[in-house]
């Protein structure tokens, strides 16, 4: 086994999340920008809590993660949200995880439900329950080319909840990136229309300023 393990390291071997440079998953230069912190968001009633300023190289690791389904990205994104949650003080909540669910064509792209395998993961090492409550109703666009506005008008009415699988207790949204606030704001108003009650949202990372 070990063997395997080192003939894989000569043919693939692994490169930095962040700048591809060979050597370990997260070089020393890269770590710098991807080293949970913990900021603090309020868009509209959304209180939202993260680990990372969004950047190129925090762009690169969640692609790593997202497209390309790397494990060791999957796991820095998992210990920046794990990072959020022990800041965040929840434990008088009765915590329960709400994933942001991807696109059908998303999915299918990518051979699995990105937020959804990280918000497991994250559930597992936590011991707060998940529930996969949310599903894209209607066609939605990439978000990344819309401004605020558009972006909104995009995200309006395109989730609702699951027939079934209903949250119980205190949701916390989580996602990979907070940009505008767009999907966790409408995540927030499927549920809370349906009289569930979202407490906050955590994401790995921050984009700032919010456009
Ligand atoms: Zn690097």
């Amino acid at each position: 086994m070990h063997f395997v393990k080192e003939l894989s390291q000569l043919i693939f071997p692994t490169r930095c999340f962040g700048c591809n440079d060979v050597g370990l998953s997260i070089c020393s230069t890269c770590r710098r920008e991807w080293h949970p912190h913990y900021y603090q968001t309020h868009i509209s009633d959304l209180n939202i809590h993260s680990a990372i300023l969004y950047s190129t190289t925090a762009s690169r690791i969640i692609l790593a993660a997202k497209e390309n389904g790397l494990k060791g990205a999957d796991d820095l994104i998992i210990d920046a949200i794990m990072h959020v949650l022990g800041k965040a003080d929840f434990s008088h909540h009765n915590v329960q995880l709400v994933p942001i669910p991807s696109s059908p064509s998303a999915r299918r792209r990518r051979g699995r439900s990105f937020i959804v395998d990280i918000a497991k993961d994250v559930s597992v090492q936590t011991g707060y329950p998940m529930a996969n409550s949310l599903e894209i109703v209607r066609k939605v666009r990439d978000q990344s080319g819309l401004h605020a506005r558009q972006r909104s008008l995009n995200m309006a009415g395109a989730f609702a909840i699951t027939p079934g699988v209903y949250p119980r207790g205190d949701v916390i949204l989580i996602d990979d990136v907070v940009t505008t606030g767009a999907t966790l704001r409408e995540a927030s108003r499927a549920l809370t229309a349906r009289g569930f009650h979202v407490l906050a949202s955590v994401t790995a990372c921050v984009a700032q300023p919010l456009r």
